[in-house]
C-alpha cells in the first residue's frame, strides 16, 4: 500500500520550517527584494537551525537525514520566499552535493564542515554565455594540467550563490581534454578569478548571480573532483536530484499562492460581499488547490525513487514540469485574484508572479524535461 503520510519526525522538520518562514523571513524579506539584497541573517538562521546540512551524515557535521527533508523544507520556505528557498537549494544540491558525492575524502573532510554549518557557501559553475542547455556544445571553459597546478581559462553565467560574502569555492565545469569535461573547484579570491556585478533580475531578487571569469586561475591538481574526464557525468547526477528539490519549491510557492490567497478573500469585498463568495473566485482557488496538491503527489514519488535507490530520472522530470507548470499558473491566478494589488510589490503574490518564471528555465528548462521523458520512453533524438 502506498503511504505519503509524513513520519513524525517529518512533520516536525515540516513544522519547524513553515514557523521559522512566517515568523522570520515572512517580515523582513520583502524589503530585503525591493532593494535586491542577500539575506545574510535569515541564512545564518538556516545554518544555525541545520538545514544546509539536512542531507548529509552527522559525520561532516550535517544532520544525518536524506534528500526527502531538503525537499520538505524547501517547499515550507517557498511557501513565503523563493529567493531564500533557492539559496538553500543551491547552497545544498549544487554546493556541497558534487564534494560530498564525488569528492575525495580529505576534500569532504576539509570543506564539507563549513558549507554544512551554513557558515559559507559553495556554488556549481556548468552553464556558459554559449549555452546552457546544450552544455557539451556550449562549452568554452578550459583547463590544463601544468606540473601539479590546473591552470583555467574561460567563464560562467547565471551561477547563483557565487558572489557572496560568504561564498568559499565555486565547482567549475571545464574541457580538459578534446570533448573532456572535468569539474574543478575554484576558491573565491583566486588571482584571475572575477566574480561580475550581480545581474539585474526579473524574480529571485535576493538570491545572488553572477558571471564569473577565469583568466589563466592556478589551482592545485588536488582540487579536481572525483575523476578526470567524469564532470559531465556527475553534474547530470546533481542536475537529476536538482530537479525534485526545484519541484518541491515550485509547489511551495504553488501553495504559497493558495495561502494568500485563501487570506486575502476573506478581507476584500466586491458588490457587498466578500470576493471569495463569489464561485468564479472559489474555482480558481480549487484549481489552484489541485495543482500544488498534484504537483506534491509527483515530487513525493520522485523523491521515494531517489530514497529506494531506483531510477528516477523520468519521474523527477516529470515532478518538475508539473510542479513549475502549476507555479506559474498559480502565481497568475494569485496575481488575478488580487486585482491591482497584485501587481503592487508590497504583496507577497507579485513577488510570486515574478519567481515563478525561473521555474521554467533553471536547472533544465522544460522543454528538457519534455526531452528526457520521451527519451526515457525509448523515443530516439532527430
Ligand atoms: C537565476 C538563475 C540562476 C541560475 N543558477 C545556475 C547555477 O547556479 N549554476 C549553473 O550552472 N547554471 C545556473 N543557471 C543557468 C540555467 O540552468 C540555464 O539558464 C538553463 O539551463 C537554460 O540554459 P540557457 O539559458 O543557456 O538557455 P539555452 O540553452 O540557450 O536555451 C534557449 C531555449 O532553447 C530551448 N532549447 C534548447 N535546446 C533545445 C532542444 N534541443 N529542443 C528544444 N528546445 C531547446 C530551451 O529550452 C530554451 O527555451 C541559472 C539561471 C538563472 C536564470
Amino acid at each position: 500500500m502506498i503511504d505519503f503520510t509524513l513520519t513524525d519526525e517529518q512533520e516536525e522538520l515540516r513544522r519547524t520550517v513553515e514557523r521559522f518562514a512566517r515568523e522570520t523571513v515572512a517580515p523582513v524579506i520583502g524589503d530585503l527584494y525591493e532593494r535586491g539584497e542577500f539575506p545574510y541573517e535569515i541564512v545564518a538562521k538556516m545554518g544555525e537551525m541545520g538545514l544546509f546540512g539536512l542531507p548529509y551524515p552527522e559525520v561532516y557535521g550535517g544532520m544525518g537525514g536524506d534528500y526527502f527533508a531538503l525537499c520538505l523544507a524547501l517547499e515550507e520556505l517557498a511557501r513565503v520566499d523563493s529567493s531564500v528557498a533557492v539559496t538553500l537549494e543551491a547552497g545544498v544540491s549544487l554546493g556541497s552535493m558534487p564534494i560530498y558525492r564525488f569528492g575525495t575524502d580529505e576534500q569532504r573532510a576539509e570543506l564539507l564542515p563549513r558549507l554544512l554549518s551554513g557558515e559559507r557557501l559553495a556554488a556549481f559553475g556548468l552553464t556558459e554565455p554559449g549555452g546552457g542547455t546544450d552544455v557539451p556544445g556550449g562549452m568554452r571553459t578550459t583547463a590544463r594540467l601544468d606540473g601539479d597546478q590546473w591552470v583555467i581559462n574561460g567563464s560562467k553565467c547565471f551561477i547563483t550563490n557565487s558572489g557572496t560574502d560568504i561564498t568559499a569555492f565555486v565547482t567549475v565545469t571545464a574541457l580538459t581534454g578534446d570533448g573532456e569535461i572535468s569539474t574543478i573547484i575554484v576558491p573565491n579570491g583566486t588571482p584571475g578569478f572575477t566574480v561580475g556585478k550581480s545581474y539585474s533580475k526579473v524574480g529571485w531578487s535576493s538570491s545572488d548571480t553572477h558571471e564569473l571569469s577565469f583568466d589563466e586561475v592556478t589551482v592545485p591538481a588536488a582540487n579536481l573532483v572525483g575523476e578526470r574526464g567524469r564532470g559531465y557525468a556527475q553534474f547530470l547526477r546533481i542536475l537529476d536530484e536538482g530537479r525534485i528539490a526545484i519541484a518541491a519549491l515550485s509547489v511551495g510557492l504553488a501553495q504559497g499562492c493558495v495561502d494568500e490567497c485563501l487570506r486575502y478573500v476573506r478581507e476584500r469585498s466586491a458588490f457587498g460581499r466578500e470576493i471569495g463568495r463569489y464561485q468564479a473566485i472559489q474555482f480558481k482557488i480549487a484549481d489552484m488547490e489541485v495543482r500544488a496538491h498534484t504537483a506534491r503527489l509527483a515530487y513525493y514519488a520522485a523523491a521515494a525513487r531517489l530514497l529506494a535507490g531506483q531510477p528516477f530520472k523520468k519521474e523527477a522530470s516529470i515532478a518538475k514540469l508539473v510542479a513549475s507548470n502549476a507555479a506559474m499558473d498559480n502565481a497568475r491566478d494569485a496575481t488575478q485574484i488580487f486585482g491591482g494589488y497584485g501587481f503592487m510589490n508590497e504583496y507577497a503574490v507579485g513577488r510570486f508572479y515574478r519567481d515563478a518564471k525561473i521555474l521554467e528555465v533553471g536547472e533544465g528548462t522544460s522543454e528538457v524535461q519534455r526531452m528526457l521523458i520521451a527519451r526515457a520512453l525509448g523515443m530516439l533524438s532527430a
